[in-house]
């Protein structure tokens, strides 16, 4: 479904990440599962001469009918990533089709493994405000997440408060820590990390959001653990 949705608010998370929230022009926000995505028409500006297609996950639950939250990083010389930082602002209108993608939260009484890098972090966040609303706390939940150093982690306090309504259990990982982060905790890939601390997935439900390669990765080390490759759930477009 196509809709005009408006820019209402943009927080900076870090220095290379916003949090946006939009709403849709004509009142409510069309019916999407947790976990999916939307393509954002990004409209032409100074120096980008034609208007570009780019997907972005939806970071809030579709339980809030009145705007749709997006969490977007800056990717060095990006179209896309150049209009957030430069370009948009309060106010802004953008053209908006969904909902896309497979890796939405199924139903199943399975416990759950998330991993995610960077903005991938985005679809999951959607699918724990769904569980929490939903009351959905009888599965256990590993969630696996990395990014270079502390100081690029964003939402903790949002897990933080996760953790008390779900069944929660939250893996940081820095990879690339300096002695001056003082960081004490993880810092594998979050396919390391998840082989660090399981040897049999064969009755879980794993949700991916990264890269390309950190979906590959991750999802081979879930099938080494023997998770069935259909309980396996990602986007890769
Ligand atoms: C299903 C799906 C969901 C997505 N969800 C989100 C989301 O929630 N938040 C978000 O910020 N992005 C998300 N993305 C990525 C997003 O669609 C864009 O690819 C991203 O914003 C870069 O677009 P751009 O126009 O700024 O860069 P482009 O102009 O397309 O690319 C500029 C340069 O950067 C390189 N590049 C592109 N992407 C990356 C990358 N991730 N890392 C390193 N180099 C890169 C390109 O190869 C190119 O050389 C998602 C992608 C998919 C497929």
């Amino acid at each position: 479904m196509e809709k005009n949705l408006r820019v209402k608010k943009i927080n900076r998370l870090n220095e290379n990440i916003q949090y946006a929230v939009l709403e849709p022009k004509d009142g409510k926000i069309a019916p999407f599962k947790p976990g999916q995505y939307l393509k954002l028409e990004i409209p032409e500006y100074e120096g980008n001469p034609e208007s570009v297609i780019r997907e972005y996950s939806i970071a809030s639950s579709p339980n809030n009918k009145d705007e749709l939250h997006l969490i977007l990083e800056y990717i060095e010389g990006g179209i896309a990533s150049n209009y957030f930082k430069h370009h948009m602002k309060r106010g802004s209108t953008l053209k908006a089709l969904y909902p896309y993608g497979d890796a939405y939260l199924r139903k199943s009484d399975r416990d759950i493994i998330m991993a995610s890098i960077g903005s991938g972090i985005a679809p999951l966040l959607s699918i724990l405000t769904f569980m929490k609303e939903e009351k959905m706390n009888s599965r256990k939940i590993y969630f696996f997440h990395s990014a270079y150093r502390p100081k690029d982690f964003i939402l903790i306090d949002e897990f933080k408060s996760l953790k008390r309504h779900l069944s929660l259990n939250l893996f940081f990982s820095a990879n690339e820590a300096q002695p001056e982060d003082n960081w004490q905790g993880l810092t594998g890939f979050v396919q390391e990390e998840i082989k660090n601390h399981f040897d049999d997935l064969s009755n879980y439900d794993a949700y991916i959001c990264g890269s390309p390669d950190m979906v590959n990765d991750t999802e081979k080390v879930l099938k080494e653990l023997m998770i069935p490759e259909n309980k396996i759930y990602y986007d890769k477009v």
